[in-house]
């Protein structure tokens, strides 16, 4: 919470690309550079089994590696990527570096799964399939070491050919999560038609559970529900023991947040990996 604090969008979303900034441009300019010249950096995020507290699989999450500003998060140059054609190419560079921790984590011993953010006008790319298969069979990794998360946004419009694409994705045995689920315009027929293996319930819904009874009671009845229909429920963002604790009653299945760990470089999630036996956060 505090990091958000001393975030500065650079290019807000709302500028959506007409007005552009004389900042905005400069960025654009270092970020087509950075997406070749390997200033972006994919971190992870632990994700924990809230039965066991053992580490079961980890989010990419890009970041940039800036020369001048530092490190920035993916609220100050995202919007960028989207407004300039480039979600393509960093969503290969993430799934490429995700991949090979994978591999590497895997040749440690310790095959984790790992879940890849897509951007939504990525499923309307009808050779992304191909495209993942390659990069999985290319460092013999199986296709459930693969997760990716879509949000709710990514239908609107091209539900058809988003179905498709996530079809292709399940036959080859790559699952899908549902990302941020309860923020968006969130409807409830995605669950019914389309295959999905996990849903996430979103940190504005999950922070508030332990002191108000109306965000508890939906995160209990989403995770029933999702339970009925057979899909794994991962809350996002716990930051607490109380929240924690919570959640496990509820009998959500997964965990997230700063609580186990902020992410971390593919290093030290190794670490984390290694440090025990079966590495347990909490
Ligand atoms: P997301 O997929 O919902 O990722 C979770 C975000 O919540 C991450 O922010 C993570 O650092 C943050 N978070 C995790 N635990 C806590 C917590 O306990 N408290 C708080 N306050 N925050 C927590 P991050 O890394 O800044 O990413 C923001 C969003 O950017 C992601 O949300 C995702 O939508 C997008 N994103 C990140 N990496 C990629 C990427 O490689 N590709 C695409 N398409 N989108 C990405
Ligand atoms: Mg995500
Ligand atoms: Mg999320
Ligand atoms: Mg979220």
């Amino acid at each position: 919470a505090k990091r958000t604090q001393t975030r500065h969008a650079v290019y807000s979303q709302e500028s959506d690309g007409q007005e552009t900034t004389r900042a905005g441009i400069q960025l654009l300019g270092q970020l087509r550079r950075a997406i070749g010249d390997g200033e972006l950096a994919v971190h992870y995020q632990p994700k924990v089994d809230l039965r066991t507290g053992s580490l079961i699989g980890a989010e990419a999450l890009v970041r940039w590696l800036h020369p001048d500003r530092g490190m920035l998060y993916p609220d100050q140059f995202l919007p960028l990527v989207r407004q300039h054609g480039l979600m393509h190419a960093m969503t290969d560079l993430v799934l490429d570096r995700a991949l090979d921790d994978a591999a590497t984590w895997h040749a440690g011993g310790h095959p984790l799964p790992v879940a890849v953010n897509l951007f939504p006008p990525t499923l309307g790319d009808v050779d992304l399939p191909t495209r993942i298969t390659q990069a999985l069979a290319h460092r013999d990794l199986a296709p459930t070491t693969l997760m990716v998360e879509i949000t709710e946004d990514f239908l609107l419009g091209n539900l058809d050919r988003a179905r498709t694409v996530l079809v292709g994705l399940r036959e080859l045995g790559i699952r899908i999560a549902i990302d941020d689920f309860g923020s968006g315009y969130s409807a409830l027929s995605y669950l019914r038609e389309l295959p999905i293996d996990e849903v996430k319930l979103d940190r504005s819904f999950i922070a508030p559970i332990t002191h108000d009874p109306r965000a508890a009671s939906i995160v209990r009845a989403v995770i029933d529900l999702a339970h009925t229909l057979g899909l794994t429920t991962v809350a996002e963002g716990v930051e607490d023991t109380e929240t924690a604790k919570t959640l496990a009653g509820y009998g959500c299945d997964v965990a997230q947040g700063n609580y186990y760990s902020a992410p971390v470089t593919d290093c030290d999630l190794l670490f984390l990996l290694a440090s025990a036996p079966r590495a347990k956060l909490r």
